[in-house]
């Protein structure tokens, strides 16, 4: 399984770059984790828009959904589709407006999940878990059940205990953490040090930092977070077009 980093800004995209979303791939599927701004025009880069199997978004935010719309235009009207197929969109149903938009003429239909259910499509399943921001959010778990790798992606979220059990023993855990170590206040989503906390917790190989602020030196995060983690777990920068492969995935020592 791999992943590719086409969009990784907290709230809104700045400096070219995109809010979040993920392109993940095995050797049957491709999946697309979130649709913020500017990630159908990354993703263009990569694959046809045509060959995306399913959408899955973990929260209707807008910096996480905010190209679901031109994703659909792009199936209904961009030239030379392959095949009749629908397009399907998973979301939660907890926000009924946001869910019925999901599902745009004949070309993409909404899909639920919820917690108590495990998705399975293309080799990979799929579960989830209810995180704590002021809308209803998901944290995905996807699971390669050919390879065994797994990539825990948190949604957006505060730091919470439980958070770790659904996190466990994950090869790449990707963390909402868009606060440096001295944010202080209220938060709805994670610090550096917080994201520390739960990779140690969670007892994860690697850790990529998403979810990022558009202000001061993402360098000094990275390494913030780094010395959080210690010295076994991997922790990176993500950069847009950045591919891990998880058979590459290992932990420091
Ligand atoms: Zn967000
Ligand atoms: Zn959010």
């Amino acid at each position: 399984m791999k992943i590719t980093v086409l969009g990784y800004y907290g709230g809104y995209p700045a400096n070219g770059i995109g809010t979040s979303g993920y392109l993940i791939q095995n050797d049957d599927f491709n999946l697309l984790l979130d649709c913020g701004s500017g990630v159908l025009l990354e993703l263009e880069k990569y694959i046809n828009p045509y060959d995306i199997d399913a959408v899955l978004l973990s929260h209707y935010h807008s910096d996480h959904i905010a190209d679901v719309g031109v994703l659909q235009h792009y199936w209904q009207l961009a030239p030379n589709k392959p095949d009749e197929r629908v397009l399907p969109i998973y979301g939660h149903q907890e926000d009924m407006d946001n869910y019925n938009k999901l599902s745009w003429f004949d070309v993409t239909v909404g899909k639920p999940y919820d917690e108590n259910q495990v998705l399975s499509m293309g080799g990979l399943e799929i579960s989830f878990k209810k995180t704590q921001h002021p809308v209803v959010t998901y944290a995905v778990k996807i699971k390669d059940v050919k390879s065994n790798e797994t990539i825990v992606y948190t949604g957006d979220t505060k730091y919470f205990g439980e958070l770790s059990e659904f996190c466990a023993g994950a090869d790449l855990l990707i963390t909402d953490t868009n606060f440096y170590a001295d944010k202080e206040g209220t938060k709805w989503h994670m610090t550096s040090k917080e994201t520390g906390e739960l990779a140690n917790n969670a007892n994860v190989k690697s850790v990529l930092i998403s979810h990022l602020p558009q202000y001061g030196n993402l360098n000094d995060l990275l390494e913030e977070t780094q010395k959080e983690c210690g010295n076994n777990i991997n922790v990176k920068l993500p950069s847009v077009g950045l591919v891990i492969d998880l058979k590459d995935v290992k932990s420091l020592n």
